[in-house]
């Protein structure tokens, strides 16, 4: 077991990274998060916290928390979108912990303050790395550096501690994009029509995933899966317009035509992944979530990956003490490839719960209840 004196740098505050420090700091390591945004604001976006990730969240108190501020859908529902006919109705409920679906910025203020205070910090933006064998150098855009133990990478898709470990890269261009808008739910109050708490609209090459983000339930949203060759932008959205999605959404169902007439704003974002990498970790540097696995969003299991990763990494680290880290990234990686990688091609196939399936293998897992496999076995 830990001593609680060996220092953790974890770079990148995002769902992953946050959720790990946050273990980490239950478990009594010494652990400090940095992160490149100068803060964070409620970008609108929404997200789902299945079951698998509502344990796990409530290692760090912050499970009740979390249901109490989420819509809670008792089904998934997958409709064909231009004639609404029912492919599949998925109970979300019996896999031991409850189903959530919640503003992502909501989400990520309540892992962040599930930090100790002070060790998080903003404004630092990671430039270079150097593992010396015996420790490791950390320095930032802003001139300052620190030195720590162990390095996590939960830097994100473009993790520049990914890019130490194997070289610049940069993520495949995917060929779809996702739009993202929510809406206030006074605007819907006019249609004759029901907007259902959490549904996936199927067309033969597209979808719009819909659900509430508050358990007042006043806030709609959106996400698509839209096919778009190439991606010509540098930045990470941009905006996209209600002309652009009454067009690529032409002749769909009256629920998605309401959905976009009471659009106020809506962001269209690039969707990248990356093949599984040869690596998880290399020395004293090891990565979760999307900087190691990115992939498309459309199993609503990407942050969950990545918090997974966090709580199982934790485990090892408890198992064997930092100063035996070399082991620790062992277990972890032997601990969680298998179900990041199935769950990575899955969603990047986006085929899940499009017809009628048990999806207990996503929801139903319970990290803790996981025996350990021991690198040999894996
Ligand atoms: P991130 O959340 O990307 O966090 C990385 C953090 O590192 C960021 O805060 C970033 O600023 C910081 N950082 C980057 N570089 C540096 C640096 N050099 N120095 C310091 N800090 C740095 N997943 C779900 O589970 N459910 C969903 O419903 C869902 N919907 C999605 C919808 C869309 C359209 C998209 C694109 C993704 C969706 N995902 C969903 C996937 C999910 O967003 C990601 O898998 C998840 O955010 C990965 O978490 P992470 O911590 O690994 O990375």
């Amino acid at each position: 077991m830990s001593n609680g004196k060996e220092r953790i740098a974890i770079i990148g505050a995002g769902l992953g990274g946050a959720v790990a420090g946050a273990l980490l700091q239950h478990a009594g390591f010494d652990v400090n998060v940095y992160e490149q945004a100068p803060s964070f604001s409620r970008l609108g976006a929404g997200i789902h916290m299945g079951p698998n990730v509502i344990k796990i969240f409530e290692r760090i108190g912050v499970a009740e928390k979390v249901v109490s501020i989420s819509s809670t859908p008792s089904h998934w529902f997958s409709r064909d979108g231009i004639s609404g006919d029912y492919r599949s109705r998925i109970p979300l409920e019996g896999y031991g912990a409850t189903y959530c679906t919640v503003h992502r910025g909501d989400l990520q203020g309540i892992q962040c303050d599930a930090l100790q205070p002070g060790t998080l910090h903003f404004g630092k933006k990671l430039t270079r790395i150097d593992d010396n064998g015996t420790d490791v150098l950390i320095e930032f855009e802003d001139g300052t550096s620190v030195r720590a133990d162990i390095v996590v990478g939960a830097d994100g898709i473009n993790s520049r501690v990914r890019e130490t470990l194997l070289g610049a890269e940069k993520p495949n261009y995917s060929g779809w994009v996702g739009h993202r808008a929510l809406i206030s739910s006074d605007k819907l109050r006019k249609y004759d029509l029901t907007f259902e708490d959490c549904v996936k609209w199927w067309g033969p090459d597209r979808h719009m995933m819909v659900y509430y983000t508050t358990a007042r339930r006043d806030e709609y949203y959106y996400v698509t899966g839209v096919p778009h060759p190439a991606w010509e932008f540098d930045t990470a959205f941009v905006p996209s317009s209600r002309e652009e999605m009454f067009s690529e959404f032409e002749g769909y169902h009256p629920v998605i035509q309401a959905l976009i007439e009471s659009t106020d704003e809506v962001t269209k974002w690039p969707l990248f992944n990356r093949n599984p990498l040869p690596l998880w970790s290399r020395g004293r540097l090891v990565l979760l979530g999307d900087a190691c696995h990115p992939m498309k969003p459309h199993m609503a299991q990407g942050a969950a990956m990545a918090i997974e990763d966090a709580a199982m990494l934790t485990r090892c680290l408890q198992e064997t003490g930092v100063n035996n880290f070399a082991t620790a990234f062992g277990l972890y990686e032997a601990n969680r490839r298998d179900r990041a990688t199935r769950v990575q091609t899955v969603s990047n196939a986006n085929t899940f719960l499009l017809d009628q399936e048990d999806p207990s293998w996503v929801y139903g897992y319970d990290l803790y209840a996981e025996p350990l496999k021991s690198e040999k076995a894996a």
